[in-house]
């Protein structure tokens, strides 16, 4: 069973919220999502990634995260999920998702 979307979330156009769990070892971004980063300077041409706000520290505890995508239909590391276009925030361990298809 998913939760209730709170009213204010469901306005900006939320559809899921995804848990965030940890993984052992990071899942691997696909090729499109780099070339998205990189495309917004998120990440240099050397893979390595520079989000504004997000410190080493936190980079590094986020790359062993993950969310099973609803609208991919896969697990994905969480900075990829946190750099995608549907999210919408993250709250206590979840994502706020958009949900729409890519
Ligand atoms: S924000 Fe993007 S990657 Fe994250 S769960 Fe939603 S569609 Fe998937």
């Amino acid at each position: 069973m998913s939760e209730p979307i709170p009213e204010e979330a469901k306005q900006a156009g939320v559809k899921y919220i995804v848990p965030i769990t940890g993984v052992e070892k990071s899942i691997k971004m696909t090729d499109t999502a780099k070339a998205e980063l990189q495309a917004s300077g998120m990440m240099d041409e050397k893979g390595k990634l520079k989000i504004k706000g997000v410190s080493p520290k936190m980079l590094k505890r986020m790359k062993l995260e993950a969310v099973d995508c609803p609208v991919l239909g896969t697990s994905v590391g969480f900075l990829q999920c946190y750099v995608c276009k549907n999210f919408f925030s993250r709250t206590m361990g979840k994502t706020y998702c958009k949900g729409e298809p890519f």
